[in-house]
């Protein structure tokens, strides 16, 4: 079972993992892959049609530099100098180390070369930079002038205006100056970028770098700009439909990682929250330092409160329970709903006491919720205290179980008996021996009761006055070829608990029975022995009966036979109970009622009950000091029980005042250590023969 929600938690615990991870970290690193991408294409694209329209207008101006230097590859021949340096080419060559062996023109070649790999549609080409940047272009005439010699053109002559003079007067004609580079053409506006192209020439053994001229439509740039800005665009408005998607995406994992955290009753948090984020908080650095206490908090008679009201009903308590506890947290703290009326919960504190006292404050504001039911908690709190290392120091609980610390919470919750009133628990790990122990009990009692491991003990009851031999209490031993000797005290709780009380009880019943059978037939002087059944019986109609029946079967007599009740067994129902003990007395059984005067009020039940036998509580006779009130109270016990026509059994007498006095008051029997502790069979066996007591 324990091994099977192990399993389920582990399943929901990496199922969370899923979902939280899907959620963030999928979205974003598509994200970002695609921007990346995004960013990627269209660099390489514009880039490329840039390229390509520069390529081409390159190639023009290469064409002619390359003819260039085919013509001074050529020949020395003066017709071709003619041609080349009439003024209208600059040009230079060098030789292979760089040095000028001809120049024609201005050289404004720049420091260089710097390749140009222009490979896709181009050869791998030299450029140099050209430094006349800054030269102005007069429209019309297109004359070109450098910076700083600025001309009038008037007419057809160039005229050049001093520095002062740089306003051109309004009725000079035809005179428009460009800064920059710029100049026009068919009315579009040129930009234009010198340059100087390099050529191998004879074999690479000199190089022919001519001055060209890179221009660039305005209109062509503009389609390019425009173009690039669509593209920018759309780019964008991709990017942001995606970031819009991504963000929603995640919004919506939020919202199913809050889901999975939700508990549908209260609208809190749940089982898997607290297992989750409590551990992963106390893991914590800072949590380090902090003492504190896990808890478990069961509200007391839950299904009661749902059958008097509506399921409902129910449901909208665990959540007004759930926000007075959420309320009362500070910020170190949680609190979850778990499951049916169970809460857990993680409360900062500095000890055991100071624990108690939170959870003290916390009940009494729950029970102020609903002043007309009392609303008792039973609390299992496991304290979780710094963890430090072998020099005594503070180190962070990295291997904090949430599972193992609830579940020790929840250990000490279960050993609370079952009662209406709040109770608060601390773990420890006595309470883990208890649990397992139970579990052994729990796993061998079948067998127990096949290989008759359990013994019948006898504890003889003695009149006080005469020291006669007037009864016997048969109580359960377990001789376990595991555990040994061991005393009902250790599993008798047990098997109330888990119902295995009434196989016990048939067993014990069984047993003395075909005791008695056995002991008339060899001619023992017999008297009655009490056999205990339990409360759990009471819910069986037919109780009379099968006592009877079993009995019956062993073939001894009823009158041999008597039956204890516990006090307790009297409240469940009131009914049965004296039908049952009606028809017990019709069947020729004695009727006892065990443990008279421990816990519960029983003057009433007495009124109804019609029992033979007062079995009087150990408790009066343990301890001393008070005055002689507990005295007169036996004293008055045992006259009630006279005046009911019941017999008394006085439990638990240790010494011989005790007797004495029991003897005057008129207490008929006597079962105490003074006479006798229970014994074994054969041993009970000379205590009949003997008749008497031997003390
Ligand atoms: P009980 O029915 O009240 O049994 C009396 C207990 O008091 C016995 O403990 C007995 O040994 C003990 N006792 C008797 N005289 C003295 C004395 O002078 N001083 C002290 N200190 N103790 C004395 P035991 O046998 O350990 O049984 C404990 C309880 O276990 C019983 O209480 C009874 O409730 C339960 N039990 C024992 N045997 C059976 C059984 O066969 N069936 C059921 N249902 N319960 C049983
Ligand atoms: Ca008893
Ligand atoms: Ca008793």
């Amino acid at each position: 079972m324990e091994q099977k929600n192990d399993r389920k938690r582990d399943k929901n615990r990496l199922l969370y993992k899923k979902v939280k991870k899907a959620s963030f970290w999928g979205s974003i690193i598509s994200f970002i892959i695609t921007m990346i991408m995004v960013a990627v294409i269209m660099t390489v694209t514009l880039w490329l049609f840039a390229s390509y329209v520069a390529a081409s207008k390159l190639q023009n101006e290469y064409d002619r530099i390359e003819n260039l230097a085919k013509m001074y590859e050529a020949g020395d021949n003066s017709v071709v100098h003619a041609v080349l340096d009439n003024g209208e080419n600059d040009y230079v060559v060098l030789d292979s180390s760089g040095q000028k062996l001809h120049t024609s023109g201005t050289d404004t070649r720049m420091e260089g070369p710097e390749k140009a790999d222009l490979s896709e549609f181009l050869k791998n080409v030299d450029i140099y930079r050209d430094s006349e940047r800054n030269i102005f272009y007069v429209s019309e005439g297109r004359l070109r002038v450098n910076w700083g010699e600025v001309f009038k053109y008037i007419g057809n002559e160039a005229v050049e205006i001093q520095a002062d003079e740089q306003h051109l007067n309004d009725g000079d004609e035809y005179i428009t100056v460009y800064s920059d580079d710029d100049f026009y053409e068919n009315g579009t506006k040129i930009i234009n970028f010198p340059l100087w192209i390099a050529v191998d020439v004879k074999d690479g053994a000199e190089k022919f770098a001519g001055k060209a001229s890179f221009s660039v439509n305005v209109n062509d740039l503009f389609l390019f700009g425009i173009v690039s800005i669509i593209i920018i665009v759309l780019v964008l408005i991709l990017l942001i439909t995606m970031l819009v998607n991504v963000i929603s995406s995640i919004v919506r994992q939020i919202r199913i990682v809050g889901l999975f955290f939700e508990d549908p009753i209260t609208k809190g948090h749940n089982w898997m929250y607290f297992l989750i984020r409590g551990e992963q908080y106390l893991r914590k650095g800072r949590a380090a330092r902090d003492t504190y206490a896990v808890v478990n908090m069961v509200l007391v008679n839950y299904r009661n409160y749902c059958l008097c009201h509506s399921v409902e009903d129910g449901e909208k308590l665990l959540g007004s329970i759930y926000n007075k506890v959420q309320r009362s947290l500070s910020p170190k703290e949680m609190c979850a709903h778990t499951t049916a009326s169970n809460f857990a919960l993680i409360l900062n504190v500095s000890d055991e006491d100071s624990a108690k006292r939170r959870l003290y404050e916390i009940i009494s504001d729950i029970r102020g919720i609903d002043q007309e039911h009392k609303l008792s908690m039973k609390v299992g709190v496991d304290i979780v205290r710094p963890w430090l290392d072998a020099k005594g120091r503070v180190v962070k609980r990295k291997s904090f179980s949430m599972d193992t610390s609830y579940n020790n919470a929840c250990t000490a919750r279960a050993s609370i008996e079952d009662t209406d009133e709040t109770e608060i628990v601390i773990f420890d790990e006595k309470l883990v021996e208890e649990e397992k122990w139970l579990d052994m009990v729990q796993e061998k009692q079948e067998q127990a009761v096949r290989n008759e491991e359990f013994q019948v003990y006898y504890q003889p009851k003695y009149d006080p006055r005469t020291n006669v031999l007037r009864g016997a209490e048969a109580l359960i031993r377990w001789e376990s070829p595991d555990f040994g000797f061991v005393t009902p005290g250790r599993f008798i709780p047990i098997f109330e608990k888990n119902g295995f009380i009434t196989e016990i009880d048939h067993y014990m019943l069984t047993h003395v029975a075909r005791d008695q059978k056995r002991w008339l037939d060899e001619g023992y002087n017999l008297v009655p022995v009490s056999v205990n059944v339990s409360r759990a019986h009471f819910v069986e109609s037919d109780l009379a009966e099968q006592i009877r029946d079993m009995v019956d079967r062993e073939g001894a007599p009823h009158n041999l036979i008597e039956i204890e009740l516990t006090e307790s067994a009297f409240f469940d129902d009131k009914k049965a109970m004296i039908d049952t003990i009606r028809k017990l007395k019709e069947y020729g059984f004695t009727v006892s009622m065990d443990d008279f005067g421990s816990g519960y009020s029983s003057l009433n039940s007495l009124k109804d009950m019609p029992l033979d036998v007062l079995k009087l509580d150990a408790d009066f006779f343990r301890g001393s000091g008070d005055d002689g009130r507990g005295e007169i109270v036996v004293s008055e016990a045992i006259k009630l029980a006279q005046s009911l026509n019941m017999r008394t059994v006085a439990e638990g007498v240790e010494v011989k005042d005790q007797v004495d006095f029991l003897a005057a008051e008129g207490c008929d029997m006597i079962q105490g250590y003074y006479f006798a502790k229970p014994m074994p069979v054969h041993e009970y066996e000379s205590r009949m023969k003997n008749g008497f007591a031997t003390v």
